[in-house]
């Protein structure tokens, strides 16, 4: 059987329902010959449409899931955390580097009432504008992992130039910036919709 564990997952692929989908985790039923079990966080791509409840099991993490069943069919467990095996530093982190990316590609050209996306950078940087005033940008950075997990840090900046580019960004002063906050993964979804509004399609 040919499984490759060491091959990194990418941060995008396909949704179940043909969209862009995006790499992130999620509790999968798993069927059992002792039970309906479960396994949590495990990786799968899915859009970024509320409406959407398909998904797709990458290839690497559908083997490893006849292999997790296995491993709770001999100690009867009817849930169990996602892992890799083995689990070696270099799988993990690769695991995690394209869940970040994953979560960042994610808001790509996204807008909320009060701010748009104008620009996601390298897979870790999302640059948002002020619908209200357009010379105030935020920025969130994806910083260094750590042991409190993927965590960003959310800026905000004024700019006289109302239709920054790539190119213009990149050129900006690095102190320009004052840090607003360090936020986790799991906080920042939340923090957007309380600072700029509900999500605009
Ligand atoms: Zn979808």
């Amino acid at each position: 059987m040919l499984v490759l564990l060491s091959e990194a997952l990418s941060p995008v692929d396909q949704c179940g329902c043909g969209d862009t989908g995006y790499l992130t985790t999620r509790t999968l039923p798993i069927a059992l010959n002792h039970g309906a079990g479960k396994v949590i966080n495990a990786p799968v791509y899915s859009c970024s449409s509320s409406m959407c409840e398909e998904y797709t099991i990458p290839s690497a993490v559908a083997s490893r899931l006849d292999e997790i069943a296995d491993e709770m069919e001999a100690k009867e467990l009817l849930s169990m955390q996602f892992s890799w095996k083995p689990t070696s530093d270099g799988e993990a982190s690769d695991h995690q580097d394209s869940l970040a990316q994953g979560f960042i590609w994610r808001f790509h050209r996204r807008s909320y009432e009060d701010a748009q996306v104008l620009l996601v950078i390298n897979g870790d940087t999302i640059l948002l504008q002020s619908k209200l005033d357009p010379t105030e940008y935020y920025t969130l950075k994806r910083l260094e992992d750590s042991k409190e997990g993927i965590q960003f840090s959310f800026s905000k900046f004024f700019e006289d130039d109302e239709e920054l580019t790539y190119e213009k960004f990149i050129e900006l002063e690095p102190s320009f910036q004052k840090e607003l906050g360090i936020l986790k993964m799991e906080e920042l979804e939340d923090m957007l919709l309380e600072e700029f509004g509900e999500i605009i399609d």
